[in-house]
């Protein structure tokens, strides 16, 4: 990334600059593709997933020389914010399903909903998370494109939070299109993909202008980003890709500090009550690093703000985009009622962390229940 920073030509030019700067875009594409298990080609460089998603949801498809039409975007309730917002489509023609407690899609509304699309009007689009960005909470990604193959729909996996955590193959997936991003792997902010992960098909473009990104994506490469975002994922996927054994490890780090969450609320004197960890029991599982829970009487917003003060950084249940925490979409959908919702916390770990880091946050968290619920 560095060395790429200190290359002024623009891609798309024909100097020697120019060449250089397409050598970097050009090896990020194949780096990339051979993380994902496809084809450099089917690697659409953006500014990140928000971006990739605006792309994808799209009311026209081309496969071949032929455009096809799209009449209903079907999306789970604890989508991305990026996917509800419905890409490019209109409001009414965006569907909404429901998920059960465990966050996990309602399978037979899917399946219903599909029953009775009406394809006179057009093909169905379906958009999952392929794992939730405030549960960890994997969905059943393989029966969700089985049913929306058998209904002749387009599928798009938000593998976002999935990607290097998950070992993941982009074309056995079923999915027409993936969304990655690129900091949630340790790249840089700012950079993501569109994976046209049955390369025949794609949307329409978003951003239309010059021939860039095979003309899938206007606008000159952010040449450092990108490869950034590429050695990101050549250490983080495919043959780098974490093995069982090490998502084993992490998903044990993971359960200790569940388990100290517990033992630190049942310990005698303090009023705080139980924890709810949210997403257990989900058929799919959960990401081993992420856990997302909530002690009745513990505000997040508190506990967050002392955690920071110790040194951790958590985050509320909610993803707090605009700086404040708001009510997680995601808890409301599976059914947590607000009073528990705000006392929700996402503890995730990162590879680097320790049994000791997890001790740290323990000593603070239970200073904080001590303190608040003594
Ligand atoms: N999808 C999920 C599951 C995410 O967690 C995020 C980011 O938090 C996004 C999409 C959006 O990614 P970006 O910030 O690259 O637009």
């Amino acid at each position: 990334m560095v060395q790429a920073l200190s290359v002024c030509g623009n891609a798309s030019s024909i100097h020697s600059e120019g060449r250089q700067a397409r050598a970097i875009v050009e090896k990020a594409r194949r780096q990339l593709g051979e993380a994902l298990g496809v084809s450099p080609g089917q690697v659409v460089f953006t500014s990140g997933a928000s971006e990739a998603a605006a792309h994808a949801l799209c009311p026209v498809v081309r496969a071949g020389g032929s455009e096809i039409p799209v009449s209903t975007l079907y999306v789970s309730a604890t989508e991305h914010a990026c996917i509800l917002a419905g890409g490019r489509f209109s409001a009414q023609n965006v569907e909404v399903l429901p998920v059960d407690a465990t966050g996990t899609l309602d399978l037979a509304a899917l399946k219903d909903a599909l029953a009775g699309h009406d394809r006179a009007q057009g093909s169905p689009m379906v958009a999952v998370m392929f794992a939730n960005n405030e549960t960890g909470v994997i969905q059943p990604v393989a029966q969700i494109a089985e049913l929306v193959h058998a209904h002749d729909g387009f599928f798009v996996v938000d593998a976002v939070q999935a990607f290097g955590r998950i070992p993941f193959s982009a074309t056995e997936l079923g999915a027409h299109f993936i969304l990655l991003s690129s900091h949630k792997i340790g790249g840089p902010q700012g950079a993501g993909a569109l994976v046209l992960a049955n390369g025949s098909i794609s949307p329409a473009p978003l951003i239309r202008g010059g021939g860039q990104e095979n003309f899938n994506r206007a606008g000159t490469e952010n040449v450092a980003a990108i490869a950034g975002f590429a050695a990101a994922a050549g250490l983080a996927a495919g043959a780098n890709g974490k093995t069982a054994g090490e998502i084993g490890a992490i998903a044990a780090l993971r359960d200790s500090i569940e388990t100290g969450i517990s033992t630190i609320c049942g310990e005698a004197g303090n009023k705080a009550g139980q924890p709810v960890f949210f997403g257990h029991g989900a058929p799919a599982g959960r990401l081993a690093n992420t856990s997302c829970f909530a002690v009745p009487g513990i505000k997040a917003e508190t506990a967050l703000i002392s955690l920071d003060l110790a040194g951790i950084a958590v985050s509320s249940g909610s993803a707090c985009s605009s700086g404040k925490v708001n009510k997680s979409h995601v808890l409301e959908a599976m059914g947590v009622d607000d009073e528990l919702a705000v006392c929700a916390l996402r503890v995730s770990t990162g590879p680097q962390s320790t049994g000791s880091d997890a001790e740290a946050f323990l000593g603070a968290f239970r200073n904080i229940v001590n303190r608040i619920a003594a």
